[in-house]
This record gives C-alpha cells, structure tokens and sequence, in this order.
C-alpha cells in the first residue's frame, strides 16, 4: 500500500485539495489552484509557520513587502546577472532541459545516491553529458545543443509605455522585499541585533523543468525568514535556526524518517555563503528540498548598500565600545507550496479493514495533526431528524474553528469520507443527546469513541490543536 503521487493527486483533486488551474480551458501547464480543503490546509500551514517564528519567537518580527520591486534590486541582489538555469536542448527532438537536472537523474540511474552538482561549470556538464552519452529522456537520443543560461526572472511592464525602462520583474524570492526593509523595521520596531524579519508571500520563476505536481511550479508561496546577527555569531546562530527548523516539522507530526538534512560541501556552496543545509523529504519521486538554510554573511545587506546608497548597518554599544558592522544573515526558506505537498504525502496511510459481516474494506486516512488538518472535527447527526440537536453544536463550534456538516449517506460512509480529508474528530449526535446532553467523539487515528458532554467538546478539540 505504498504512497504514490497518483493517489496523492487524485485525493487531492477528488476531494478539493488541489486542482489543475484553468481546467476548462484545457489548462495552463504546471498551474494548481488549491480547492476548499486545500486552502485550508495551505492557510493552517502558514499559520503554523507565523506561529513558531513570529508569534512564539522572541527575535522576530514580520513583514509584507510588495511583490513588485524596484528593479535596481535585482541588480543588487545578483538575480539580473546570475539568476539563471543552464538550459540545453536535444537537437533530434527539440525537447529543453535543465542540463543540472538531465546529470543528476542520469548519475542517480546509475547508482549515485547523492549527486551534487551545483557549481559545476557549463563546460564540465557538457562534457559529462558527451563522455556519458546521456540520452534525451523523450526520444532516447544523445545528441544535444551546447548548454545557454536562461534567466528565471518572469518580466513584466509598469504603466501604459513597454519600453525598457518601464520593465520591472515578478520577484523570484521574497528575501530582498525584507533586506531592502532592514532599516524600516530596525528603526520603526526598535528591536536589537539579533533579530529576524519574517514574511509569507507569492514568488514566481520561469523554472525550465516544473512538475512533480505542486512541488516545482512558476508561481509558489515562500515562507522566508532574514535573521540578523553579529558577525563572528553566525555559525552558533546557523546551528540555532536549523534546529528550530527541524522541530517546526516534528511539532507537526511530520515522520523524521522520511526528511533528512544535507550540509553543503565546500565546492557547492555560493561564493557569499559560509555555511548551508537543505531539509530534505522523501519525494515518492525521490529526496527534494524542502527547506534551505543559509548563512549568507553581510552579502545581501552590503550589496543594496552599495547598490542604493544607503548604509544598511547597525550601530550598538557606548562610548568607546561603540560600534558599526553591516549584519550578518542567516536565512531558512521554505517553500509552502512544497511543505504541503509533503505533509498530503506524509499523512496519507491506506488501511485493511474488515467489516461485520467479515468483509474486507480500505480505509483511506489522511493522519493530519489536528493543528492542520482543512476541519478540525465534522458534526455528524445519526438521522435527519436529529437536525435539531446538532445545528447548534455545529454553530458553537464553528465560532471557534472549522468544522464540517454531514448529514447524508449512513454513519460509517460519513466517517470514513472525513477520515480520507484528514478531521480528526467526529462527534456522534444521536438519540440519547436530547436526554442525556452528551455526543460521542470518534477519534480518527484509533476509531475509538467516547461520550461526553456537549460543553466539553470544545475544550476536548482545542486541547489537541496545540503543537
Ligand atoms: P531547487 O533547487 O529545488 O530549484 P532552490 O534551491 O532554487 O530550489 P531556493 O531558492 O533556496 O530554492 O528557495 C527556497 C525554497 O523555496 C525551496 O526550498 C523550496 O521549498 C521553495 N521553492 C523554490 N522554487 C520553487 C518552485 N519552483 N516551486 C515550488 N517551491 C519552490
């Protein structure tokens, strides 16, 4: 009963979790537009993540920048230059690939668990891709064009006039919408070195390769966190935020079996970085990263000093202990597009069962932590005519979190339909509630049920949403 993406993409579809975007026109390649549950799920993602670094950490403060951004950022932050994919092309089908990726898979067929490739010049890759004589996935030919590097940046123009200097960007990270802020949010929340500025937005990239369902598409939702230290504090600082990482996933359930993390070697890290780890998850396509992790010295801060004019530094001590340094950056990013997808995959289970009559059944459960699952408990009346009692219960609840209304099909097919979406708890409301004021909660890991009164029920969900 192993998860593949084809059950998860046909869940997430027949359920209302994901759908292909712009369906009824035929689609728009590698968009996914997130239905009933999945905006809920996504939403308790980010509200998780907003929880564990803005509300619960005492460094951090948050922040929503603009999407579209002065171009000379992007000058600055290195994204007009060097923000590109080493395109390359099969000259027999014309198909287009990211040479990077084209190695990789080629070295992981052959038995390379961990190929790392980053930083490899276009020269090296082609040389690897003739020596090995790489075949083009789509027609089987190893015949390809020399390696271009084709920039991510989508381009778009601002105001009536297309003209060149009217072109602005979407922007690929929402890091530099914090960096360029570094001296408002300083200056205006008065906090101290260290802290960190936190921010949740839409970012876009004209990725070569997207697929893989949500994980790699051209529009995506970052979780991005600037954390600003002393310099010579940022390897203790790195090992701080990595740690918090890693707990944010376990706090949510997530099985460590199928994440790891992977330090960079000294050849694939960037020029600016001293140190970075990726968490990775198992895909059932294969290990993809979840979350990057980086110390990236004072790069970014110095860059948009040199490039605006304006000294982002910060000023600390008295007297002759005063002093002035450009901050150093630690920076965990996460994707939310990408987190969610593997918490779908991490929580989907298949179950054997067997029903009283001795027949055998599956039980699809999504095992979601109650904190992300789209309902937190669904409202089931036994019969219609129960309506009644549990209206009021659904109406209560629902001032608190969200909770489904099912009153139609039989109890069992009720259960099992809210066990598939993830709702933890179902709360019973049959012929006893009107005398005895009490509704049965069935647990959807155990199945097991028990009675309790109406006005306990809302302290019994809320108690097991904390993480
Ligand atoms: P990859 O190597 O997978 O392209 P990256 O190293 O370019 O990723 P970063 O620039 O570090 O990614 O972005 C931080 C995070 O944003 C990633 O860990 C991932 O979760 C998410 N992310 C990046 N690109 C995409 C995308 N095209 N679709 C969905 N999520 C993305």
């Amino acid at each position: 009963n192993e998860v593949t993406m084809e059950k998860i993409v046909a869940l997430a579809k027949g359920r209302g979790f994901v759908y292909p975007g712009s369906e009824i026109y035929g689609g728009l390649a590698n968009t996914w537009d997130y239905g009933p549950l999945g905006v809920e799920f996504k939403n308790n993602i980010k509200k998780a993540w907003w929880k564990k670094f803005v509300q619960e950490n005492k460094y951090n403060v948050g922040l929503d920048a603009a999407i579209l951004m002065n171009p000379r950022t992007w000058e600055a932050s290195g994204h007009v230059g060097g923000f590109s994919d080493p395109l390359i092309d099969c000259k027999n089908c014309h198909s287009r690939f990211r040479a990077d990726k084209l190695i990789e898979d080629h070295m992981m067929a052959n038995g390379q668990e961990q190929p790392v490739i980053d930083g490899w010049p276009n020269e090296k890759m082609e040389a690897y891709i003739r020596e090995h004589k790489v075949q083009c996935p789509d027609c089987g030919k190893s015949d390809f064009t020399n390696i271009r590097q084709f920039n991510l940046m989508f381009k778009t123009f601002q105001g009536v006039t297309e003209d060149s200097k009217s072109q602005i960007y979407l922007r690929p990270e929402t890091a530099q919408g914090i960096f360029v802020n570094f001296k408002n949010v300083a200056r205006t929340s008065r906090k101290k070195i260290p802290f960190g500025i936190c921010q949740i937005g839409k970012s876009f990239r004209n990725e070569i390769t997207p697929g893989n369902f949500t994980f790699r598409t051209r529009e995506f939702e970052q979780m991005e966190c600037e954390f600003f230290c002393k310099p010579g504090t940022d390897l203790e600082w790195f090992a701080y935020w990595k740690d918090y990482c890693e707990n944010f996933l376990k706090s949510l359930n997530m099985n460590m079996e199928n994440v790891r993390l992977r330090d960079h070697e000294k050849e694939e890290l960037s020029h600016y970085s001293n140190a970075t780890t990726d968490i990775e998850y198992r895909f059932p396509f294969g290990w993809g990263e979840l979350w990057g992790i980086a110390d990236r010295t004072d790069f970014d801060l110095s860059r948009h000093s040199e490039y605006s004019g304006e000294q982002l530094t910060f000023t600390e001590g008295e007297g002759k202990d005063r002093e002035t340094y450009i901050p150093y950056c630690i920076e965990p990013s996460l994707g939310a597009d990408r987190v969610a997808l593997a918490f779908l995959i991490d929580a989907y289970e298949e179950e054997t069962v067997t029903d009283a009559k001795g027949k055998e059944d599956t039980r699809v459960i999504m095992h979601f932590h109650p904190a992300l699952a789209p309902y937190k408990a669904a409202v089931l009346p036994l019969a219609k005519k129960l309506a009644d009692q549990a209206e009021p219960i659904y109406e209560e609840l629902s001032r608190y979190f969200n909770v489904d209304y099912d009153v139609t099909g039989s109890i069992g097919k009720r259960y099992r339909r809210e066990d598939e979406i993830g709702t933890p708890y179902c709360i019973c409301v049959d012929f006893d509630t009107e005398t005895d004021r009490c509704v049965t909660i069935r647990d959807r890991d155990t199945m097991e049920q028990i009675r309790i009164p109406i006005e306990d029920v809302k302290g019994y969900i809320e108690e097991r949403l904390q993480f």
